[in-house]
Parts: structure tokens; sequence; C-alpha cells
């Protein structure tokens, strides 16, 4: 077995769509990045390749190059799991939490859960997601930006 943690941060831009965990959640404003800002997926990325330490999402998958640019990130998700299966590793389980102040994430988790284990082949089971806020604390908490933390454990076939 292999642990890995990811954690991931991005400002909210000035308009745009707001998509964590692969679903797009109805917001005044989405996130500012190269990618599609998906902070979850990110992080959850960033614990996959730690786990099996295959360095990180930058990486891979550079933030200058303009194929990943406005990628749909649970792309990225799936191309990081092809590359753990081919590594001889299988993914059993990941704990995603974000911390956010506005909007009300609760309401989006399962979609999230779902979105993200599909993409992974995975029972939804397998796949956590929370949600906090940082009690007004902090560029999160002064509604600045998304954070999202991942811990993803591995198991390794061979
Ligand atoms: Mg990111």
């Amino acid at each position: 077995m292999r642990i890995g943690h990811g954690y991931d941060v991005h400002r909210f831009s000035s308009g745009g769509k707001l998509v964590l965990g692969g679903v797009c959640i109805p917001h005044s404003r989405g996130l500012a990045a190269h990618s599609d800002g998906d902070a979850v997926s990110h992080a959850l990325c960033d614990a996959l390749l730690g786990a099996a330490a295959l360095g990180d999402l930058g990486t891979h998958f550079p933030d200058n190059d303009p194929a990943f640019k406005g990628m749909n990130s649970l792309c990225l998700l799936k191309q990081v799991a092809a590359l753990l299966r081919e590594r001889g590793f299988a993914i059993v389980n990941a704990d995603v939490t974000i911390l956010a102040e506005t909007p009300k994430l609760a309401p989006h988790v399962a979609a999230m859960r779902e979105a993200l284990a599909n993409i992974l082949n995975m029972e939804t089971q397998a796949i956590s997601v929370k949600a906090t806020t940082t009690e007004g604390l902090d560029a999160i908490g002064r509604g600045e930006g998304i954070a999202a933390h991942a811990v993803a454990l591995l198991q390794e076939l061979r």
C-alpha cells in the first residue's frame, strides 16, 4: 500500500464557470486557471501521483502547454489513472476536503463523488468528498478563492 497527498488552490476570476470535482456549480465566478480550474481534480491527481512517487500534475501537464488550455480536468484525472495502471498500481480509495467560503458545496458533494468515481472506474463508496469553510479566516475565508486537499491510497499489484 502507498499513500499520497495533494493540495491545490485557485483564485476566483471575474467571471466564468465554477467547476469542482468535474461538476459545474452555479456561482457568480469561476476559478482562474490555464485549465478549467478544477482544484478538486487537481488535488486528487497530485495525491495519486504522489502515492506512486510519479511527480506532480505540472510535470505531466505543463500549464504553459496550449494543449491543456481550458481543459476539462477530469481528462487529466483519467490520464493519471491510466498512468498508474500502467505502472501496476490500483487505486484503493481517496478522500478530498474542499475549503471554500462560498458557494455552499454540500448540495454538490454527491455529484462530485459520482463524477470522480466514474472517471476513475471506481465505486462511489471509494471516493469521499467533504467541504468546509475556514470560518472567515485567511484568503479562502475572504472568498478570494477555493482550495482542496486530497489523500489517496494505492495498492501495488506486482
Ligand atoms: Mg490547479
